[in-house]
């Protein structure tokens, strides 16, 4: 059989999902008011047919990786802990945020979601999700993948798509 070739599979399901608030800094002072997406996530895998199951990646695995992922974030305030300009504040029971050095708003702990990037953008979100499935991929023994494509939408055409070859 000729194995130059190399699979893909690609999981994207209504329920891969997450309804978040977020707000995103731009160059400059420019920063947007709180408001709120209904993301979706479309993931490709790339990599090896496995020979003993001729898949690349048990599909009913993957979708159970990207659904946990979605929920980790569904129905929270994004809060990015990387930003030179958004200053977030965990202080146990609640989060006080600040914008170029002014308060901003405290929300409850518990609503929020701390992600280590530097502005809740669809690209950095594709980027940390693709990361958090790599781990969780190679947490489960997966082999033989090549490569992962993460796309993050939060609009109706209005997407990010960050890909990464693995090692
Ligand atoms: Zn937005």
């Amino acid at each position: 059989m000729n194995r130059r070739g190399e699979f893909r599979v690609t999981v994207t399901k209504d329920y891969l999902v997450f309804a978040s608030a977020h707000f995103i800094t731009f160059a400059g002072h420019r920063c947007e008011g709180l408001h709120g997406h209904n993301y979706r996530a479309r993931v490709t895998i790339e990599g090896a047919l496995n020979e003993e199951s001729w898949f690349v990646f048990d599909f009913v695995e993957l979708k159970r990786i990207m659904k946990r992922l979605c929920d980790e974030i569904d129905h929270l305030v994004l809060l990015p802990t990387k930003s030179d300009r958004v200053g977030v504040k965990d202080e146990g029971d609640s989060v006080t945020v600040s914008v170029d050095g002014k308060p901003r708003y405290v929300f409850r702990r518990k609503d929020c979601a701390l992600l280590p990037i530097p502005n809740t953008t669809v690209e950095m979100l594709a980027q940390l999700l693709t990361e958090r499935l790599h781990a969780e991929l190679e947490k489960q023994g997966a082999r033989g993948l090549t490569a992962i494509e993460m796309e993050v939408e939060e609009n109706f055409g209005q997407s990010a798509v960050y890909g990464v070859a693995l090692p």
